[in-house]
């Protein structure tokens, strides 16, 4: 799947699932599900993967606090349990706390035993930096966009949900020197699609070597992405359909 290909088909769609459901274990596929979750028109929802990530963590929920807008964070249960008082911040200020996995890595995901263990170790973090026995993050989000069946079925059991998304332009690959850039074509992703779920990255966990550790540029980036389509009459959320 091309990435930004809308396909209008959420996860929830029953043929998706049931593709998914029938996959064996073993048969991983790499995709990026890209899924609207019924959002309103001209609602956004706003994800951050891979942190937290100190200072831009805490700038990002800097710019983010002013702005008087809540969003996802992706976190990596090693960085959350290196970064306990980032974590507890962003849950305290209203963000949507998302399970990324304990270590990001993608073989892990490709059998149902590691998947499940790197999503019930990264929700033990969570409960533990928050202070609450048995709290589970209600989404997940998949290292690199890799789904199995083994890890819906994981999932399922656990009662979360995955979290796709609408709007991924690659930003893992951008520095300071494109950051114009990434607000460009994340606004002509928005606007043609008239809102979305996006995906920026205020930590970066590199897969096969790609990406630009610098995420510096993120928190100013989002800032004018939330003016510019503020003042096109964009709202945002953290409440998705389900
Ligand atoms: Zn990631």
């Amino acid at each position: 799947m091309e990435p930004g290909n809308r396909t209008g088909q959420t996860l929830s769609s029953p043929r998706l699932s049931a593709t998914l459901a029938a996959m064996p274990d073993r048969a991983g596929i790499i995709i990026h599900p890209f899924a609207r979750f019924g959002l309103p028109p001209r609602t956004v929802l706003l994800t951050f993967d891979d942190g937290p990530n100190g200072a831009v963590t805490a700038h990002l929920l800097d710019v983010l606090h002013a702005a008087g807008v809540h969003a996802a964070f992706c976190v990596i249960g090693t960085r959350a349990a290196a970064q306990p008082e980032l974590i507890r911040r962003l849950h305290a200020e209203g963000h949507l706390l998302v399970n990324h996995g304990m270590h990001h890595a993608l073989w892990r995901t490709l059998f149902a035993a590691t998947a499940a263990a790197e999503v019930d170790a990264c929700n033990a973090v969570l409960a533990r930096i928050l202070g609450e026995p048995g709290y589970r993050a209600r989404y997940y989000r998949p290292a690199g966009g890799l789904v199995t069946g083994g890890l819906l079925h994981v999932l399922r059991a656990r009662g979360m949900r995955l979290l796709a998304c609408s709007a991924f332009i690659n930003d893992h690959l951008d520095g300071p020197a494109t950051a114009d850039r990434v607000t460009r074509n994340l606004l002509t992703r928005l606007q043609r699609d008239q809102g979305g779920v996006t995906v920026l990255h205020d930590g970066l966990q590199r897969l096969l070597r790609l990406g630009n550790p610098n995420r510096t540029w993120v928190p100013a980036a989002v800032q004018a992405l939330i003016t510019t389509l503020r003042a096109d009459g964009y709202s945002f959320t953290t409440t998705l359909d389900g």
